[in-house]
């Protein structure tokens, strides 16, 4: 899955990156769709749930996107449809989302119209799970049997059930096709992996050190001065805020890695800056480097002291932020 961006890491470095190691790439909107397929000429791309109009499925023909029938009504348009070249089509089962996918009554309906329309080349069959990374397993297990028995009963048909969570926790919802979004970029969303599993961050968000100060007990750090010094403490000043996507919902003690050791942010993220307690850190200066989040400290830890998920961490990563690929 390479929506938004690649989840904010560059689509064409991630397509490139992963080459012939997968056997096609996911993108959520038509522009995300046309833009790599500039990019990668020969790649099988899929367009995820979008607005079928007329003008989507003529620019996925001519563009030779793969395509998510979600709706009855967007199967009997392309039915109807003049394209210059057949599809490939990803029909949707709602199996408990309820945000995306038809009934099984629509789904079979919508796969009897396409089966005979010259618009189709092939027809897999696909769901979207909405609790595979919680621990309730047997939901999973439920919304996977939906689209297993709506399946088999119109015959033998590639299927496509897992995102990442599922594909960690969830075996038996394995298939012809997986769909990885956020452990391709290092993030386990169900927190399981360890040792040898245990994935490695691809994005290292990283600023330096611009201002050092000591302050004393009473004294209060950023607007508001929400972080306030018991004892005599020593503040660096990092040179990211909010609009370089650093979430400006985290918390005091949100970890941070300076020189390789942790420290901690200490008052409201601004704009342009924000602050972290510093005073373990071994030979701290003015210009050092600052992990916000990669190697030792993940997405996801930073996350949970916003009330969000990695996910929304790595796509936020503003335009001005300078990125370097290896
Ligand atoms: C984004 C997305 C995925 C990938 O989900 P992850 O949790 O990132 O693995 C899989 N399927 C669909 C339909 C998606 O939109």
């Amino acid at each position: 899955m390479l929506k938004a961006n690649g989840y904010g890491h560059g689509a064409n470095w991630v397509a490139d990156t992963l080459g012939e190691r997968a056997q096609g790439f996911g993108l959520a909107r038509l522009c995300e769709a046309l833009a790599l397929r500039e990019h990668a000429p020969s790649k099988r791309l899929l367009l995820l749930g979008t607005l079928v109009d007329d003008n989507t499925l003529k620019h996925c023909a001519e563009a030779r996107l793969d395509l998510v029938i979600h709706r009855l009504e967007d199967a009997q348009r392309l039915s109807g449809a003049r394209l210059t070249t057949p599809l490939s089509i990803w029909l949707k089962r709602n199996v408990g989302m309820n945000r995306l996918g038809m009934s099984h009554e629509d789904f079979v309906a919508a796969q009897q119209l396409l089966v005979g329309s010259k618009n189709v080349k092939e027809v897999i069959h696909m769901s979207h799970f909405s609790d595979a990374d919680t621990p309730r397993a047997e939901v999973t297990e439920e919304q996977a049997e939906r689209l297993f028995s709506s399946s088999r009963a119109l015959g033998s048909f590639p299927l496509s059930l897992a995102n990442s969570a599922a594909i960690i926790a969830h075996p038996h919802t394995h298939a012809q096709w997986q769909r990885p979004g956020i452990m391709l970029y290092g993030d386990d969303p169900t927190g399981t992996l360890t040792g040898d599993n245990a994935l490695r961050p691809v994005m290292h968000f990283k600023s330096r050190i611009i201002a050092l100060k000591t302050v004393y007990p009473g004294d209060g750090v950023g607007y508001g001065r929400r972080w306030q010094a018991r004892e005599q403490r020593l503040i660096a000043t990092i040179g990211a805020g909010y609009a370089d996507g650093y979430p400006r919902h985290a918390t005091d003690g949100t970890p941070l890695m300076v020189n390789g050791q942790r420290a901690s942010l200490a008052g409201r993220v601004s704009m342009d800056l924000l602050t972290a307690d510093v005073t373990d850190v071994d030979h701290v200066k003015v210009g050092d480097e600052v992990t916000l989040w990669g190697q030792g400290v993940s997405a996801a830890e930073v996350a949970e002291r916003c009330g969000t998920i990695s996910y929304e961490l790595f796509t936020q990563v503003s335009s001005r932020v300078e990125r370097y690929y290896d």
